[in-house]
């Protein structure tokens, strides 16, 4: 197994995680089950920090992106470890303020952001508002004309480079919800309109070219268009900007067949080629931003579920049913994601089957997995989803009113609930059946 996980199997033949055995986890908590690796979150939080004080002088900051996994609890380890916090909406901003996360270190993006939320961001006094475009900008505007404030801002450009990803989550080119383009100087217009704004400060570049990428060269790609967008903005118009915000993306191994990646070298060729081209333009090297989401917290996290009926239809397909499914992990019926099944009782059964793991959802499309390798399952197994640190408990839903799983933070043998499960009460307190119904 992957040596980038704090797992381990123990004599028992269980698998353990952050010292603590699995079996004895479910007893204690129950199935379905997110567990998330504190050792592994603040490793990851340490492998880029490090890299940026080692390869650009410190002159960067590390934003966690929340959205991959955001609680309170988190938002205090990131706080701990020293980074900032990128947020999308006014309830990922709340989290943090309820946290206690300093708000000088939080970038707010979003493509939508509403009156509320900007003014709720303005209120708690972020750092910076990522503006995604002209009518956000004329909106901020007015706000912060009425609050008698002033908006550092950067704004998000769409440099135009592919990544080799999903489609879905591609969001770098011209044809995309996100931001301003390069392409057809909308960038300009906006940089132009933001320098008449008295209020509004532009301060920085941001971008993000897509998620779970794996290869290099789009991330040096998107800093030469960046760099040179920062070139035209300062000659034409002297307008100086001093923040470049790379985005996340960084690709997580989730399978065998993903590459594994070392996010420190990525660090210094990016920070290679920011101080080369700088020098080439004669500009000064900007602060560096990146925001890994998944790659700070996917390895972090397994999911526990114990296995149901399982139907071996012949020469068809063999379905392994789990007490959970798209409610706690709707990444599979999303973009067809692919994990890494291990039974958690009997970590050394060989896996010579190929399964496909159906959630207990009414669709068809509730599967973990289609034609994945695993032992001879059985019912009453533990079943564990490996690397669903990222977008799991973040895009979980109450589908066919089931409740959220809890999530425990493990570390050094002892679990510790971070978000409570929900129950029954939890499903109907919203509910409100009319009077006069
Ligand atoms: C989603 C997102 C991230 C994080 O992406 P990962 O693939 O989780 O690293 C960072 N920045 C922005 C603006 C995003 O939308």
């Amino acid at each position: 197994m992957a040596e980038n996980r704090n797992i381990y199997v123990n004599e028992k033949d269980h698998l353990v995680i952050g010292g603590c055995d699995s079996v004895e986890l479910v007893k204690e908590f129950g199935t379905p089950l997110y567990v998330m690796d504190e050792y592994t979150i603040r490793n990851n939080m340490r492998i880029f920090k490090n890299a940026f004080d080692e390869f650009y002088e410190g002159k960067g900051l590390v934003l966690y992106a929340s959205k991959a996994f955001c609680t309170t609890a988190i938002c205090r380890i990131a706080h701990q470890e020293g980074l900032g916090l990128d947020v999308v909406s006014g309830g990922e901003l709340y989290t943090a303020k309820k946290a206690g996360f300093p708000m000088e270190k939080v970038y707010f993006h979003g493509n939508n952001k509403s009156p509320k939320e900007l003014s709720e961001a303005l209120d708690s006094g972020i750092g910076r508002i990522v503006v995604d475009s002209v009518h956000e900008l004329t909106v901020l505007n007015s706000l912060c004309q009425e609050k008698g404030v002033n908006a550092r801002i950067s704004v998000r450009v769409k440099p135009g480079i592919e990544a080799h990803t999903h489609d879905y989550i591609l969001t770098g080119q011209i044809d995309s919800k996100f931001g301003v383009a390069v392409e057809n100087g909308e960038i300009f217009e906006f940089a132009r309109m933001a320098k008449c704004f008295e209020n509004i400060e532009l301060v920085g570049l941001h971008c993000h070219i897509g998620s779970q990428i794996f290869e290099l060269e789009p991330f040096e790609k998107t800093v030469q268009v960046m760099l040179k967008v920062m070139a035209d903005l300062k000659e034409r118009y002297g307008i100086v900007i001093t923040e470049l915000n790379l985005g996340g993306g960084y690709g997580v191994q989730y399978t065998e067949e993903d590459d594994y990646i070392h996010y420190a070298k990525y660090i210094k060729s990016v920070s290679d080629t920011v101080k080369k081209i700088c020098g080439e333009y004669g500009l000064e090297t900007p602060f560096i931003l990146m925001e890994p989401g998944r790659a700070i917290v996917a390895n972090a996290g397994i999911t526990l579920y114990t296995v149901g009926p399982v139907k071996d239809i012949k020469n068809v397909r063999k379905y392994v049913a789990i007490d959970g499914g798209m409610s706690d992990n709707p990444r599979y019926a999303l973009y067809e994601s692919k994990y890494t099944f291990v039974l958690a009782n009997r970590m050394s059964a060989p896996k010579d089957q190929i399964v496909t793991v159906a959630g207990k959802h009414c669709e068809s499309g509730d599967l973990l997995g289609k034609d994945v390798p695993l032992a001879d399952v059985k019912p009453g197994d533990i079943l564990a989803v490996l690397d669903t640190g990222a977008y799991n408990y973040s895009m979980s839903m109450n589908y066919n009113r089931t409740g959220r799983p809890p999530v425990v933070l493990v570390k050094d043998g002892k679990a510790r609930v971070i978000v409570k499960g929900e129950d029954y009460e939890d499903i109907v307190r919203n509910d409100i059946i009319p009077e006069d119904l």
